[in-house]
């Protein structure tokens, strides 16, 4: 008659770590800092171009996805350039399609 103990573990102390849920940085407001004017407008000289990965590289997400215009703050001409930019800088494998994590 062996029994097999092994199927329960031990139940205490299950209900720690709990009070992990508040704490965090508040947060009420929703701006992140990006400001609401188009980037490409504002600085003159400022073309859009797909080989110029370290400015492509504020307008897509970490995971790669390119960021809508109402949170990058293009103008529709800007951005338009931005998005064709960005597709071209995936292509010569500047920016990334996708990240892939683990
Ligand atoms: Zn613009």
């Amino acid at each position: 008659m062996a029994r097999v103990d092994a199927k329960e573990g031990p139940r205490e102390g299950g209900r720690e770590g709990r009070e992990s849920r508040e704490g965090g940085e508040g947060g009420g407001r929703r701006s992140f800092g990006r400001r609401k004017v188009c980037r490409f407008c504002v600085e003159k000289g400022l073309v859009v171009d797909f080989k110029d990965a370290n400015t492509l590289k504020y307008y897509v997400t970490e995971r790669g996805k390119i960021i809508p215009r109402r949170i990058s703050g293009n103008c529709a001409k800007h951005q338009r350039e931005v998005a064709v930019a960005i597709k071209r800088a995936r292509m010569v494998a500047l920016l990334p399609y996708t990240v892939l994590h683990t």
